[in-house]
């Protein structure tokens, strides 16, 4: 169970127009709709259930540089900056912290790989630090077992799923957009074979753009017009724990188990890198 999500208010009109309609209000939705928001547009955020309270409510919170492969790196360094920005450009709270990520390993492999990445990662001025054996124990010593080594990623850092998506909702009604809950989206309207308006349940938004930012269900929407978006749907357990006794680590990855502190004490625990492939809802 993900840590209680932040509550946001509707926006209490759903417009008869808008420069863009943004279709799901996850992390991606929410930050889209801000950015063009930002850049002045008239927007509307429209979710079907509660803002951010699907899969992005629901993830570690992880925001890594460390062991991306080259062609995503410039594009999670960047993301990084962003996070922080938005905070300073709108005082509202995502739980961004640059706090480090921990990676802890017995497996020799898997050690070199990451060695391997830190020379990549030095070339392209990222900072990570690849840790000893004591180094690993030390900072490891909250799990209480030996480690052959590890890294740590002292510029990486965490949010938090349960604020996020909300905190950006505020962001875009704050520039003059709005948000839509309980609010699904049912359809495109088309004139003279170009997008003329988005059909919600609540009632029919003028549009010349849209964006569909639909997570697990992008698919199964784009199916209705003929496009095949070729998704997989991927079910993993995610918990959440009480504070531990002792201090963890703020974010930590080991083969068996993954944890992140969430701004109130208790942590999100995951099993590592398990995942089961849903094909009945995959396409
Ligand atoms: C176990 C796990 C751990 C993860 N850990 C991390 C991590 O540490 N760091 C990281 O960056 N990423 C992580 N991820 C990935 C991250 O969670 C996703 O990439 C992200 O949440 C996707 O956001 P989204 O906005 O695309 O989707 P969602 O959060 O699913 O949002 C889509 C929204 O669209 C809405 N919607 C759908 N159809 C309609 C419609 N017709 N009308 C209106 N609304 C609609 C839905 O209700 C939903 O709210 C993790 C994922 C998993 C599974």
């Amino acid at each position: 169970m993900p840590a209680p999500l932040i509550p946001v208010e509707t926006s209490p009109d759903l417009p008869t127009h808008a420069d863009v309609v943004v279709i799901g209000g996850g992390i991606i939705g929410a930050f889209t709709a801000y950015y063009l928001a930002k850049r002045g547009m008239k927007v509307a955020l429209v979710e079907k259930g509660r803002i951010g309270a699907e899969q992005s409510s629901r993830n570690w919170g992880w925001c890594r540089q460390q062991n991306r492969d080259a062609r995503e790196l410039p594009m999670a360094t960047k993301s990084l900056e962003l996070w922080s920005q938005f905070a300073a450009e709108t005082g509202e709270q995502t739980g961004f912290t640059r706090c480090g990520l921990l990676y802890l390993s017995n497996n020799e492999k898997e050690i070199e790989a990451w060695a391997r990445w830190g020379e990549f990662a030095r070339s392209v001025n990222v900072e990570t630090h690849m840790l000893t054996a004591q180094q690993a124990a030390e900072r490891g010593r909250a799990t209480g077992k030996p480690w052959k080594g590890g890294v740590y990623a002292p510029t990486d850092g965490i949010a938090d799923p349960s604020r996020a998506a909300p905190a950006v909702a505020r962001a875009i009604m704050a520039l003059g957009s709005t948000v839509h809950q309980d609010c699904a989206v049912r359809g495109l309207e088309t004139e003279g074979g170009r997008l003329s308006a988005v059909v919600t349940e609540k009632g029919t938004i003028r549009t010349r753009q849209a964006v569909l930012a639909a997570g697990a269900w992008a698919s199964s929407f784009c199916r209705q017009y003929g496009i095949r978006f070729p998704q997989a749907t991927i079910r993993q357990t995610v918990l959440r724990v009480s504070p531990p006794s002792e201090e963890l680590p703020s974010a930590l990855h080991t083969t068996q188990a993954s944890m992140t502190r969430r701004f109130d004490g208790s942590y999100t625990l995951a099993i590592s890198g398990r995942g089961r492939v849903d094909r009945r809802r995959s396409y």
